[in-house]
């Protein structure tokens, strides 16, 4: 499909459960009114001129071949969602699962502590359960930022230079994220409705959030 998270909220909404994956998840899909499209269709030629570019460098050129976008966000009710979209990262073998869908690796939401949503190499994110560890901060009662980067620096203390983000939410909406790749552009909607975003959490203004 085109729009995976559209289709897990149908999962959440329409159906008993919460986890669909291959045929299956192509044919409830269909059941569910969502249009299918080749796999092939969602490759982007900037996709496949960073494709071509890697099998002719001797190394992978940094930056080259991401595009994760993760997703947090409380609703008037004080529900917390977590979503995250992904290509995985590049080359990746055959079958291979990343951290994406693996609730409380790449994302995670409790409504009564907060949400996280991560993106960078799912070997290391799945490894600490990152965004279950950083809900698990703002359980212990730190502010979102701070919790973010516990998190983050858990992960950094068992694998050097991990190349990895996260963003997450707490329950009454403050927002926080901590990154230890080169950049993470953010951006962030507050109750006004203004648009705003940062190249790096760290240009974020203090209070901003
Ligand atoms: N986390 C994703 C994966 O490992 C990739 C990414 O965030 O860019 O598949």
């Amino acid at each position: 499909v085109k729009n995976p998270i559209t289709l897990a909220r149908l999962v959440m909404t329409g159906t008993e459960n919460c986890f669909f994956t291959g045929d299956g998840a192509d044919q409830l899909a269909a059941r569910l009114g969502m249009t299918l499209v080749p796999n092939v269709a969602m490759i982007t030629d900037t996709e496949l001129l960073q494709f071509r570019a890697r099998r002719q460098a001797s190394a992978a050129p940094a930056g080259l071949g991401t595009g994760t976008i993760g997703a947090v966000a409380i609703d008037a009710g004080g529900h917390l969602a977590s979503a995250t979209s992904t290509g995985g990262i590049p080359d990746k073998i055959k079958g291979r699962v990343g951290d994406t869908p693996m609730y409380g690796a790449g994302g995670y939401a409790d409504d009564t502590f907060g949400a996280g949503s991560a993106t960078g190499k799912g070997e290391n994110i799945m490894r600490v359960f990152l965004c279950k560890r950083a809900v698990e901060y703002m359980a212990y009662g730190h502010a979102a930022g701070i919790a973010a980067q516990a998190a983050l620096d858990e992960l950094a203390g068992r694998i050097p230079n991990p190349e990895a983000g996260i963003i997450v939410i707490d329950a009454q909406g403050h927002i926080g994220a901590a990154h230890t790749t080169a950049a993470m552009p953010v951006a962030w909607i507050n109750g006004d409705g203004d648009t705003q975003a940062a190249m790096r959490p760290d240009d974020v203004d203090a209070g901003a959030w």
